[in-house]
C-alpha cells in the first residue's frame, strides 16, 4: 500500500559501507523524516495493539529506537538486548557466530522482572544472516519469557536469516528486500 512505499522510500542506501561491496541500508533518513516516522510507528502499533504483550525487547541499538518507541506507543515496559559489557546489573549472555570470529549479546537476568511467561516482542530494524536475533531470541528463551514474535523492519531475503529465528518464534518482516 501507499504508507508502506511512502517508509521503504525514507530509507536510503549507501554503497561500500561498513566495507567495499556492501550496500548499507540507512535508517536514519526514516527516522528525522516525521511523516515516514509516524506511518512506521502507526503500523507496528496498529499491528501489535492487540497481542496483549508484557515488553518489547529491542537489539542493539537500531532496535532500541523502534523497540523502545513502539512500547511507549503499547504502554508496556522496554528491555534492551546489548553487546557485551554493556549492561550493569547481573545478566545472561549469548554467544553468536561473525563472519570473521564471534560477538555475544546480553540480557539482564530480572529484565522481564523473572516473570515466567511474560509476553514479548522481540525488534529490530533490520535481519541478514539472523544470527544476532538468533542470540536475542535464545536469551528470552533463556529468562524463561515467551517470545511471541520477532520483527524486523527489513529482511534482507536472500540471506535467509529468517528461517533461522523461526525456530523460536513466528517472524514478521515489512519489508522484503
Ligand atoms: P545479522 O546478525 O542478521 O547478520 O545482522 C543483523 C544486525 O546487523 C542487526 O542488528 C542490524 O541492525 C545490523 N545490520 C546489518 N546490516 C545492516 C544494514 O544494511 N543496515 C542496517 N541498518 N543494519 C544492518
Amino acid at each position: 500500500n501507499e504508507h508502506k512505499t511512502r517508509i521503504l522510500s525514507s530509507i536510503r542506501d549507501v554503497k561500500d559501507f561498513p566495507k567495499e561491496g556492501i550496500i548499507f541500508k540507512d535508517i536514519t533518513t526514516l527516522l528525522n523524516d516525521k511523516e515516514a516516522f509516524n506511518l512506521l510507528m502507526n503500523h507496528l502499533e496498529d499491528r501489535y495493539k492487540d497481542y496483549d504483550l508484557d515488553y518489547v525487547a529491542g537489539i542493539d541499538s537500531r532496535g532500541f529506537i523502534f523497540g523502545a518507541a513502539l512500547a511507549d506507543r503499547l504502554k508496556i515496559g522496554f528491555v534492551p538486548v546489548r553487546k557485551k559489557g554493556k549492561l550493569p546489573s547481573t545478566t545472561v549472555c549469548e554467544k553468536y557466530e561473525l563472519e570473521y570470529g564471534f560477538d555475544e549479546v546480553e540480557i539482564h537476568l530480572d529484565a522481564f522482572h523473572e516473570k515466567v511467561g511474560a509476553k514479548v516482542l522481540l525488534i529490530d530494524d533490520l535481519i541478514a544472516t539472523g544470527g544476532t536475533a538468533n542470540a536475542a531470541a535464545k536469551l528470552i528463551k533463556k529468562v524463561k519469557a515467551n517470545l511471541v514474535e520477532a520483527c524486523f523492519l527489513l529482511n534482507l531475503s536472500f540471506l535467509d536469516g529468517k528461517k533461522r529465528v523461526e525456530e523460536h518464534t513466528t517472524v514478521y518482516t515489512i519489508f522484503n528486500v
